[in-house]
């Protein structure tokens, strides 16, 4: 690293209260205009850390350079003009009006001996309160805004001293989901249009791997890692510093992850009812599953589709005429009418006639598979062929569900998913399903659907290939019952 990249270089820090060191030899450095985020668990040093940096606190050893040189340098208003606080808890008074608050960050900006505000420090005050969003209750004292208001009138004041250096404690304590979201969004866009390197504590393990740059992650005032937040949130190393048990996914939006945490009623094994035939019913015209708890679920149904969990699974039938510009829309509202939550359902269709259905529960060892095929061959086609096959969709459709009694992980849910396709289209070239286009053996429908669930209790399903346990059952189940739902589509239009 090149020394000019260097805001903050803390080299081998030992410091506390009185002689009590509790930060000890602690190094780092913080790069110009980077948001850099401090986290730990409680008591690990991180408010002591800031206190430091901020000369609240003297070194006891070990150095610490702002901008090149030695903090201890500093003149209180240097310092002051270099560097802002936003502390977590501000004694200021409320009975400033906000114009006010934010105005006296200009303080440390004012030379001689009459201070005198200029036409500048009046444009820089305009300035940081309409970008973080303040200006319109300038002239409200503090005391009548909200604690979420507040906490931007400190953070535009803050702003209001021009520094270099923003350190913050806990900015977002205590601030709903949009303000937390405001206020760092202006904390972020500062770093990168305005020069400003932002270092902060954070609560938060979602919104410091979401903002940060980098993260210092303390425990009992030591550095455990300093690094980019994929690498400091990994989830054995966040176990081990928090002693808790924590699960970690990518956010869905953006290429950083996200930590949640497991309570321990959910978690707790409970001893799961078997997923399986008993619980499959017909009513009217759709095929049911409900099950006692939800199942984490992977599909490509109507409702539901994507990976969630859900209590329950409906196959419809839908006339071969069905047609609907919006079957999202409708088949929503056809589950509320049938008394089923949409957000709690994954629900397919088909134009197969249910008695047609095929289903049967698979023993593995340790665990089971229940399986239920729908199979309509109208559509079908060999995959390879598919642009030949222009005209509408026509009904006809092979709806597949395998719900498994066991705990999958996500690559065996796509392994899953691979294996009972291989298997369905084992079953459709056994049965000489054709694609009538072509005349080809047909490998699937157009419109075919297919469900992977779990209980995510009990045996460990790490794979499902071929080979894998789960993935001989997964096979074995949807070849027969692909197998049996094609019989039973033969016999039922050889009778019709
Ligand atoms: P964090 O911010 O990570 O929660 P702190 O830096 O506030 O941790 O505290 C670290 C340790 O320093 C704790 O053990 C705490 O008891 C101690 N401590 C905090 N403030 C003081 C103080 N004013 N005087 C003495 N010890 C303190």
């Amino acid at each position: 690293m090149k020394e000019v990249d260097c805001m903050i270089d803390v080299n081998q820090v030992t410091g506390g209260y009185s002689n009590e060191p509790i930060i000890k030899d602690v190094s780092l450095n913080v790069l110009k205009y980077e948001f850099f985020g401090i986290i730990g668990p409680n008591g690990s040093g991180k408010t002591t850390l800031a206190k430091l940096l901020s000369a609240l606190l003297p070194v006891q050893t070990g150095a610490i350079q702002l901008a090149g040189r030695p903090l201890s340098e500093y003149a209180p208003k240097e310092l002051a003009r270099l560097m802002a606080v936003l502390p977590q808890h501000s004694s200021q008074t409320f009975s400033y009006t906000v114009y006010e608050t934010v105005s006296l960050g200009r303080y440390a900006h004012q030379k001689g001996f009459f201070n005198s505000f200029t036409q500048e420090d009046e444009e820089i005050v305009q300035d940081v309160m309409r970008q973080t969003g303040v200006v319109d209750y300038q002239h409200a004292k503090l005391d009548e805004l909200s604690g979420g208001e507040r906490q931007r009138v400190y953070l535009a004041q803050a702003l209001a001293q021009k520094p270099a250096i923003l350190l913050l404690d806990e900015p977002t304590n205590h601030l709903d989901l949009a303000y937390q979201k405001d206020l760092l969004d202006v904390l972020k866009r500062w770093t990168l249009e305005n020069k400003l390197t932002v270092i902060s504590i954070f609560h938060d393990l979602n919104l410091a791997g979401l903002y940060c740059d980098r993260l210092l992650l303390l425990k009992n005032g030591q550095n455990i890692i300093c690094d980019k937040p994929d690498e400091v949130l990994k989830k054995e190393r966040l176990e081990c510093v928090y002693g808790t048990k924590i699960e970690k996914n990518p956010h869905p939006k953006v290429p950083k992850p996200q930590i949640m945490l497991v309570p321990e009623q959910l978690s707790r094994a409970i001893e799961p009812e078997e997923i399986g035939p008993h619980l499959l019913k017909h009513i009217d015209d759709m095929i049911w599953l409900q099950t006692p708890t939800p199942m984490k679920t992977m599909s490509s149904s109507v409702t539901g589709a994507g990976l969630g969990w859900y209590r329950h699974f409906v196959n419809r039938h839908v006339d071969k005429g069905y047609d609907c510009s919006d079957h999202r829309a409708e088949m929503k509202r056809y589950l509320i009418e049938k008394g089923l939550d949409p957000n709690d359902t994954a629900g397919m269709m088909t134009a197969v006639h249910l008695e047609q259905a095929a289903s049967g529960l698979f023993e593995g060892d340790g665990f089971s598979v229940f399986v239920m095929v729908t199979a309509g061959v109208g559509n079908a086609l060999d995959v390879t062929q598919g642009e030949q096959h222009v005209k509408a969709y026509t009904p006809g459709t092979i709806n597949t569900w395998v719900l498994v009694n066991g705990d999958m992980r996500d690559e065996s849910f796509i392994q899953a998913i691979v294996t009972a396709t291989e298997a369905k289209t084992k079953a459709l070239r056994e049965m000489a399903v054709m694609d009538q286009l072509t005349g080809n053996v047909a490998t699937g429908t157009s419109t075919d659907s297919i469900l992977i669930a779990a209980t995510q209790k009990g045996t460990v399903l790490e794979f499902a290939g071929p080979i894998a346990p789960l993935g001989q059952v997964v096979a074995r189940g949807v070849y027969e019952c692909t197998i049996q739902a094609l019989k039973n589509d033969r016999n039922w239009r050889h009778d019709s």
